[in-house]
């Protein structure tokens, strides 16, 4: 068997251009304009790099753009500061704050001090609570993006969840534990498998929907899949130069899925790079949208309708 690609990339254009159709109907009806405030403490280079990217898409899609940049030596009051300023603000309906915050720095009494209703990435306690308590059918708060996007490109493949058996792979509050919410809350049978899971290809064999998180590059071998799986590769592994078959000097990224032998098994895969990595920045900015809408007291927007039920 060889596995249909699922391509995130262009599902992730489509996400965008429901944003964008979004973002110019409520300007034509005079609603808000979504604004989106990322806050990044010190230089990370790569932080930089997605805080500048965040900031790029969301102006292509009419969302506008904040960035408060802090230096590394920011005080916990002066992060603290920042955000209540942002949460203050009417015209800010969504605030991302850029993890990892440097150290020293306690990065889940800065998470708790967002907004609930402005907490894109889905990460405050209440927005935890809401998706683990919504049950099947229920309305969420604000979900995690990178889960959001992945749960959008299974239901655009496999259509109705209910009743599938699925396992996810790593139980992080940022994609395995939410993620696992989401299935829950879509009825499939969900298993979560982490470190201490004994026998793990074992586990993953029963899966009909594999969700794999676990941050160690190609470690899911084609044999530990169920024949016909659809599977979702969420890693991103940057491999050396010398990891990366022959080509010198250029590092390579893989998943966490060993692709090769994997699309001999699965029904269904998405690739890295190309699958969930860009539906993570769109489903940021539906975020955003769904953010303002609800803060203006609006219907979430008719264009999202069917992503994900
Ligand atoms: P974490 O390191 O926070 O979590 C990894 C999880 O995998 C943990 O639950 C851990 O178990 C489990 N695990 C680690 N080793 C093993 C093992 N040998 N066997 C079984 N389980 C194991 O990672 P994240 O969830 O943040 O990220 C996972 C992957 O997803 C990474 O490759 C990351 O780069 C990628 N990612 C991609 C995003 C995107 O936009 N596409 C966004 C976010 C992450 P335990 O809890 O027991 O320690």
């Amino acid at each position: 068997m060889t596995a249909q690609i699922i391509d995130g990339k262009s599902f992730a254009e489509s996400v965008r251009a429901r944003v964008e159709k979004a973002v110019a109907r409520l300007k034509a009806e005079r609603g808000p304009t979504p604004a989106l405030a990322v806050v990044l403490v010190g230089e990370d280079p790569a932080s930089q790099v997605y805080v500048a990217s965040k900031g790029k898409t969301a102006k292509a899609l009419g969302v506008v753009s904040i960035e408060r940049i802090l230096p590394a030596t920011a005080s916990q009051a002066e992060v603290a500061a920042v955000v209540d300023e942002l949460n203050a603000d009417p015209n800010v309906h969504g605030i991302l704050i850029q993890l990892p915050l440097p150290k020293g720095l306690d990065e889940d009494a800065i998470l708790a001090r967002v907004d609930p209703a402005k907490d894109v990435d889905g990460f405050h306690p209440q927005n935890v609570a809401a998706l683990a308590l919504g049950g099947a059918g229920g309305r969420a708060g604000l979900i995690p993006c990178t889960p959001l996007g992945s749960l959008m490109l299974l239901k655009a493949h496999l259509g109705d969840l209910s009743g599938k058996e699925a396992v996810v792979l790593g139980r992080s509050r940022i994609v395995g534990a939410p993620m696992a919410q989401l299935l829950l809350r879509e009825n499939a049978t969900v298993t979560i498998a982490h470190s201490r899971t004994k026998d793990l290809p074992e586990v993953l064999r029963r899966a009909e929907i594999l969700v794999a998180a676990v941050g160690r590059p190609e470690m899911v071998k084609g044999d530990w899949l169920r024949p016909g799986a659809t599977v979702i590769d969420v890693g991103i592994n940057r491999l050396p130069p010398e990891a990366s078959g022959g080509v010198s000097g250029k590092t390579r990224l893989v998943g966490d899925v060993d692709f090769a032998s994997a699309a001999q098994v699965a029904g269904a895969i998405t690739p890295v790079p190309g699958g969930v990595g860009p539906m993570t920045i769109a489903c940021l900015m539906h975020n955003a949208v769904v953010a303002a809408c609800r803060q203006a007291g609006l219907a979430d927007p008719e264009e999202f309708a069917g992503l994900i039920g």
